[in-house]
């Protein structure tokens, strides 16, 4: 039962089953009309031939290429040029950490690729630098991740010219490794509830960093364990008052502690330090536990763009309230998000890659006396891979878009596209991310017992990238922040309020997508009809609309009973499914919109393809509750099912090409497995066969 129907059922179900009947009946009075195609798909009659599309790989690899591909090869080449800095299969812990330590300072100062710089002022280019490190090792990325965008992002993010000015060079040369310290024990998702103190002492003008309790430890902190000599403290700032509670609590703020000596590195007085030990991913990176027994830190240290302490103790900040201050603060942090993203769908180019190339050139049976045939001629093989062929063009356009309002927001700090941008990060990485890890496991298997060599990278890649689902904000609780978003749209469209940027096909189409199933087109099935951008966006748009409006009303009912709290629980999978939905519709208008902006006429149509076979599958994978609510007739629901199956042999047939033009260097894609030529002499020599 899909959840718009539990409101149905829940609200009005006899005037929705009356609907449905009426609806029915007029189908057999009303003749269909006939159907109109959009001009665009005239030229993109490619898949009605049964003959395999030609693409001009060299165009499609232009237009896939993004901006900064010159630097991502800078990177990758300048590690395939240095074999000591290369990540052995199966390196002990302590050799990685410090293996992944020599591979950041070898980067900034020896390739002189600066990452930091680009932080703030072209984060594309810096999410470009992380994903290709990524792909040389993920705990390199992750490294790269901790030391640039969480300590040195949250100095500049937070900080003001003064912190800049004192730390910049520091972090950027490496001289400065830093942590970002979150996370305590008893506290991970909900960070307000964090307990670490900040309490301000007027006499020394200092402030003193404890930790209250053992839960209030700080825990995972990368960077932490081994090579760490700052950290951003979150922690709560305490403030005396004249007052009868003699304290103030000013809520969580950020602060620059030094835990290591800078030239001995030994560990700072009043600083306790332990390690988080062995995971099962990313041992490259070394994740640390700290506690603080009042330690003393200069007032400055306050990153204080959102709130400061003045001399004698008076607390000033632009924003009136903890919440807002919270709010912002968070705001400034989701360039990790972003990051994360972006370079998960750069793991899922290379694991589709590795699985595609194999599946091509391995054979298993055949017809009788006949040869045996590549494995990706079988359907189930196809079902399993090229779907997620076509979600990974699909999440590329999606992450350069999602880069692209990063940068801006970064550049006009527009406080709706700061909005946009938090809701959009934390959708797209959270479904992207979840997308990916199931998806390593799928190219795992679909290799079959290769895939579980680890030279063949699938190991290595779905335990390093597992966390992404996380870190940077769970995946569950980031998507209930995308839910809360398009509720807070919602009840602003009714109270007459503006509508974010980002999600205006809400108030443009809204009350289109909320009128009942149209039951003429919801019995068309022509080819065209389905291959329309508009069916298939309107589709997705009517399940999102549908599923915010049903929602609404079963928390307002709810809350009358449960309050707010339960009711948001018991409508929980709800409205998760809610904004995966949003943001599937979302990930495909983006899609849409790069078919239709490519210049080369066999490129789009190659395009086209995919994009078809990632609406089609998606609108597949969701038939009940389209069916359901009658928005696709029997007859329909047949058709889209035929024309996946179509496009799946469709794009099988066009894989080869639709890998390459990923155009990812056969050094990330090493997989002895997956190489176009000889392939088992690799594999054979890899094992010692000479
Ligand atoms: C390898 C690694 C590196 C890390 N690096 C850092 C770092 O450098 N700095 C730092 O500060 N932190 C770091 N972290 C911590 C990380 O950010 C947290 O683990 C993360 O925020 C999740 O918090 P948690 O572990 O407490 O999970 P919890 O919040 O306890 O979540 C556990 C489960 O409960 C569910 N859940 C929680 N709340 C809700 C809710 N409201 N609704 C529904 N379900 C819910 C979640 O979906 C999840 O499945 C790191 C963690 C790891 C493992």
């Amino acid at each position: 039962m899909s959840p718009s129907q539990t409101l149905e059922d829940e609200s009005h179900p006899s005037i929705t089953a009356v609907n449905r009947r009426i609806q029915r009946l007029s189908l057999h009075l009303t003749p269909l009309p006939p159907f109109q195609p959009s001009p665009q798909l005239h030229m993109l009659e490619c898949a009605k031939a049964a003959n395999k599309l030609e693409v001009d790989k060299a165009s499609l690899q232009c237009y896939m290429r993004g901006k900064n591909r010159e630097l991502q090869e800078k990177v990758i080449n300048f590690f395939e040029s240095r074999p000591d800095l290369q990540t052995p299969v199966g390196i002990p812990m302590e050799e990685h950490r410090e293996l992944c330590m020599r591979q950041i300072v070898a980067l900034v100062r020896d390739a002189k690729i600066r990452p930091f710089r680009y932080v703030v002022d072209d984060p594309a280019k810096y999410f470009a630098i992380t994903e290709a490190v990524g792909s040389i090792d993920v705990s390199l990325g992750i490294k790269v991740g901790v030391q640039f965008s969480l300590w040195g992002g949250s100095v500049l993010n937070l900080g003001t010219k003064k912190h800049r000015d004192k730390y910049f060079d520091g972090i950027d040369n490496v001289d400065y490794p830093g942590c970002f310290a979150m996370t305590e024990l008893h506290h991970g998702s909900n960070v307000q509830g964090l307990q670490t103190t900040a309490t301000f002492d007027p006499i020394t003008d200092e402030f003193i960093i404890d930790t209250p309790n053992d839960g209030a430890i700080k825990w995972w902190i990368g960077n932490a364990a081994v090579h760490g000599k700052f950290a951003t403290v979150f922690a709560k700032l305490i403030l005396p008052t004249h007052d009868s509670k003699k304290v103030s609590d000013m809520g969580v703020h950020a602060f620059i502690v030094p835990i290591r000596h800078l030239k001995t590195h030994q560990t700072l007085p009043g600083i306790e330090i332990q390690d988080c030990g062995h995971k099962i991913g990313l041992n490259g990176v070394d994740n640390g536990a700290l506690r603080f027994r009042s330690v003393r830190i200069p007032r400055d240290n306050l990153l204080n763009r959102f709130g400061d302490v003045s001399r004698d103790g008076k607390y000033t900040s632009s924003l009136p309230t903890i919440n807002k201050r919270f709010a912002a603060m968070l705001g400034e942090l989701v360039g990790g998000r972003v990051g994360l993203a972006y370079s998960s769908v750069g793991f899922l180019k290379i694991s589709v890659t590795i699985a595609v190339r194999y599946s091509l050139l391995r054979q298993q049976f055949g017809p009788p006396q006949q040869p045996e045939v590549s494995i990706l001629d079988y359907q189930s093989q196809q079902h399993k891979l090229m779907p997620m062929l076509a979600s990974t063009y699909a999440f590329h356009f999606a992450a350069q878009y999602l880069v692209e309002k990063y940068s801006e927001m970064k550049k006009t700090h527009d406080e709706q596209l700061v909005a946009d941008v938090h809701a959009l990060s934390a959708g797209l990485k959270s479904y992207m991310t979840s997308y990916t890890a199931k998806s390593l496991s799928t190219c795992r298997e679909a290799c079959g017992g290769h895939g579980y060599a680890a030279v063949n990278r699938f190991g290595s890649l779905r335990n390093d990238h597992d966390i992404f689902q996380t870190f940077e904000g769970d995946n569950t609780v980031l998507l209930q922040q995308v839910a809360a978003d398009l509720l807070k749209q919602y009840k602003d469209k009714f109270q007459g309020g503006t509508l974010s940027v980002t999600w205006n096909y809400l108030r443009e189409s809204m009350n289109t997508y909320l009128s009942q199933p149209n039951p003429i087109t919801a019995r068309w099935e022509s080819t065209d009809h389905l291959r329309d951008p508009k069916f298939q966006l309107d589709a997705f748009r009517y399940r999102t609309s549908r599923l915010l409006q049903s929602v609404a009303a079963r928390l307002r009912k709810h809350s009358k009973t449960l309050g707010s709290f339960g009711a948001w629980n018991r409508c929980l999978n709800h409205l998760l499914t809610l904004a995966e939905s949003h943001i599937e519709s979302v990930i495909l208008a983006r899609f849409i919109e790069a078919v239709q902006n490519c210049p080369d006429a066999s490129s789009q149509a190659a395009l086209k393809l995919v994009c078809d076979l990632y609406a089609l599958d998606r609108i597949w994978n969701d038939i009940g509750t389209y069916r359901n609510v009658d928005y696709v007739a029997p007859n329909k629901a047949k058709a889209i099912h035929k024309l996946t199956e179509y496009l799946c042999f469709q794009v099988r047939n066009i894989a080869g090409e639709l890998i390459d033009a990923f155009d990812i260097p056969e050094s990330i894609t090493r997989a002895p497995i997956a190489m176009q030529s000889e392939a088992y002499s690799q594999y054979t020599h890899h094992v010692g066969f000479q």
